[in-house]
């Protein structure tokens, strides 16, 4: 598998091989330590891809802190009103979410997984930007963006293809109702979850494609809502990757583990024996039980840690 990771010039000598020998308990040396004993299973959540351009959930600037309510499953499922919502903020957000490029957060853990040191990648992200940035078998145990399915038939649809049914059908909408053109979809204010911030009430004429395999049943896009429940096939896919008895360490990374689909993978690594660690800048709901917290620069840590690792195993 071919990388792009280059790895940035030491800004100091803190994090030269010295810097593990002298056992220094500052969290990167931590981190460093834990990457060293390898066999590491990583869990990524939204903070991994700020530095991408895709605001996270709770930090000071991500998309709760600025006034967005994420879509609750119940809510799409039950209301044609919602769910052209949803798909009118989805049109808009899509197109800067696709064009999303994987930063050094996500390439410096592609590296590690090739080098054996990272065993697997486990994700609540729906970007797909680990595997843009070279990560192979990443389960995402909130699915993905990148296809709709069906309700009724079951059929998945690529959501490329959708989005140009959804411009088609609504290119005079947006002209009559947002003085936009439909070309202008664009939208540079993204959310954690890939829509945009558009605030428009009347939405009677917005148009919202069938499947067209059942030509009835509605499509949702193949990601797990709030209030949603994770494929048990999944789920019970990351019990066993955090659990593996090979696995030393859980690593979270960017993840306040507010779901509990996330806290049981940390949760269920430690009652195995494992280490949790923790790379996230404020609280997580497992601080409690981690063997050690990073609240650094995700990118910058991973990249601080990894360089005298790759270095002595070059
Ligand atoms: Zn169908």
């Amino acid at each position: 598998m071919a990388s792009s990771f280059k790895f940035a010039p030491l800004a100091t000598s803190s994090s030269s091989s010295a810097g593990a020998k002298s056992a220094a308990r500052s969290g990167v040396d931590r981190l460093y330590a834990m990457l060293e004993r390898g066999n590491v299973v990583v869990l990524t959540g939204a903070g991994i891809s700020t530095d991408s351009g895709i605001p996270d959930y709770r930090s000071p600037t991500g998309s709760y802190s600025v006034g967005h309510k994420p879509m609750l499953h119940s809510e799409f499922v039950s209301s044609e009103a919602n769910r052209k919502r949803y798909w009118l903020r989805s049109m808009f957000g899509y197109g800067a979410f696709q064009a999303s490029q994987p930063n050094d957060g996500h390439r410096a853990i592609s590296e590690l997984q090739r080098r054996g040191i990272v065993d697997s990648v486990i994700t609540q992200n729906v970007d797909r930007l680990h595997q843009k940035a070279g990560s192979e078998s990443v389960l995402e145990i909130h699915g993905h963006l990148s296809s709709v399915g069906c309700l009724s038939c079951g059929a998945n649809h690529d959501r490329a293809e959708y989005q140009d049914l959804l411009r088609t059908q609504n290119a005079e909408w947006v002209k009559h109702h947002l003085q936009l053109s439909i070309d202008d979809l664009d939208f540079a204010d993204i959310r954690a979850d890939g829509d945009a911030n558009i605030a428009h009430d009347d939405l009677t004429d917005f148009s919202v494609p069938a499947c067209s395999v059942c030509k009835q049943g509605v499509l949702k896009p193949n990601v797990v809502f709030f209030g949603g429940s994770l494929d048990p096939s999944i789920r019970e896919a990351a019990l066993k990757r955090v659990t593996e008895p090979n696995v030393n360490s859980l690593l979270v990374v960017g993840s306040s583990l507010s779901t509990w689909s996330a806290l049981r993978l940390a949760r269920a690594a430690k009652d195995q024996g494992k280490d949790l660690g923790i790379l996230n800048i404020g609280p997580t709901r497992a601080d409690d039980i981690a063997d050690f917290l990073c609240p650094e620069n995700i990118t910058k840590a991973l990249q601080d840690a990894i360089l005298p690792l790759c270095s002595s195993r070059a």
